[in-house]
C-alpha cells in the first residue's frame, strides 16, 4: 500500500481550492511522478474536474474526479473524501455552495481580526485565490507570506493562524454522518480523510464510526503523512473492526505543503472496488 508501484494517489488539491497548481498541472505532475492514476479532491468543489479530465485524457493518466467535503462534529473538523459523485446532484451542489460561502465569510472575519494587529486586507487574500475557488486558511497564509509577515504557509499555520492566537473561527459544515449520506446520495464513494491526524486518543469513537458505516462509509485513509503513528494504528484497527477499505494518499497541495505526489498510495484492488460502487460520474481510465 505505502508507495506501492502501481498504487493510486487518491487525494490531491489544485488551485480550485488550496493547492498551488492548476488541475492540469496536478495531472502533469502525477504523470511525471510515474503514477497510473490520481483522484482530484479539492475542498468542497468540483470546479476543477473538467480541466483535470481533459489533461488526463491528453496525458493518459487515470483520473477519479472527487471532492473533499468539510464536515464538523462538535468542535472537531472531519474531512470526508467523496469519489465519483454526480457533480450536478442538487443536494451536493447546494451543500458545497453553502460551505464555500460560509468559508468565505469566515475568512473575511478572520482577516478583519488579523487586520487590527497586522497590515492585512481582504484584497490581499483575494489576490491569492482564483475566482470561484474555495477559500481557506491557506490563502490567508499565502497573503501573510506575500506581505512578508510570515515566511511560508507552515510558519503561518504555526503562527498567526494557530487557534491559540485567537484569530481563527470555525465555519458552517454539515455533520460527518450527513456528509457521508450526501456523498452516497450523489452516487459517490465516501472515505474519511486523515482520521488519525490528531493521535490515537482523538480518532472518532466506535459509536460514531458505526453510524458512518450505517450511512455508507466505504473506507478510511490509513496511509497519510498527517496520521500520527499511533493514530494510524487505531484507524487500521477500526478498518479491520468494521470491514472498511484502507486507502493511502499524499494530500498533495503543490508547493503549499511538503506532501509529494505518490508518497502514499491506494492498492489497485481497493480502487477497483471504488469504481465498481460509484454511480455518480465516470472516471478516466488510464490510457483513455
Ligand atoms: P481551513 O479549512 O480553512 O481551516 O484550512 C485547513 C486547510 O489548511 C487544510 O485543508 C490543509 O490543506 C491546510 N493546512 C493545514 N495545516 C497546514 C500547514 N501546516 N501548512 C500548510 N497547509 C496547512
Ligand atoms: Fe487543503
Ligand atoms: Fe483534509
Ligand atoms: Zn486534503
Amino acid at each position: 500500500m505505502r508507495a506501492a508501484g502501481r498504487g493510486v494517489d487518491l487525494h490531491t488539491h489544485s488551485r480550485v481550492s488550496d493547492g498551488t497548481e492548476s488541475p492540469a498541472e496536478v495531472v502533469e505532475q502525477a504523470v511525471k511522478a510515474g503514477l497510473p492514476a490520481i483522484a482530484l479532491t479539492d475542498h468542497d468543489t468540483t470546479a476543477g474536474w473538467a480541466e483535470a479530465r481533459e489533461a488526463a485524457v491528453r496525458t493518459g493518466l487515470g483520473l477519479l474526479p472527487g471532492v473533499e467535503l468539510s464536515t464538523r462534529l462538535g468542535w472537531r473538523s472531519v474531512h470526508v473524501l467523496g469519489y465519483l459523485v454526480d457533480p450536478e446532484h442538487p443536494g451536493l451542489v447546494a451543500e458545497t455552495a453553502r460551505i464555500r460561502e460560509a468559508r468565505r465569510s469566515r475568512a473575511r472575519r478572520i482577516v478583519d481580526r488579523i487586520g487590527v494587529d497586522y497590515p492585512l486586507a481582504w484584497s490581499d487574500v483575494l489576490a491569492q485565490t482564483t475566482p470561484g475557488s474555495t477559500v481557506g486558511r491557506p490563502h490567508i497564509a499565502d497573503a501573510l507570506v506575500a506581505l512578508g509577515i510570515e515566511s511560508d504557509r507552515s510558519a503561518a499555520f504555526a503562527g498567526i493562524l494557530h487557534p491559540r492566537r485567537g484569530y481563527i473561527e470555525p465555519h458552517y459544515a454539515p455533520t460527518p454522518q450527513a456528509g457521508v449520506r450526501l456523498i452516497r446520495a450523489a452516487g459517490g464513494v465516501p472515505v474519511l480523510a486523515h482520521p488519525g491526524a490528531a493521535g490515537r486518543d482523538r480518532v472518532l469513537g466506535e459509536d460514531v464510526v458505526a453510524e458512518l458505516v450505517d450511512e455508507g462509509l466505504f473506507g478510511l485513509e490509513v496511509y497519510h503523512r498527517e496520521n500520527t503513528p499511533d493514530g494510524r494504528e487505531r484507524v487500521a484497527e477500526l478498518a479491520a473492526r468494521f470491514g472498511l477499505a484502507v486507502t493511502g494518499s499524499s494530500d498533495y497541495h503543490g508547493s503549499g505543503k511538503p506532501n509529494r505526489l505518490g508518497e502514499n498510495t491506494t492498492a489497485p484492488e481497493v480502487v477497483a472496488r471504488i469504481l465498481a460502487e460509484a454511480t455518480g460520474t465516470d472516471p478516466v481510465a488510464p490510457g483513455a
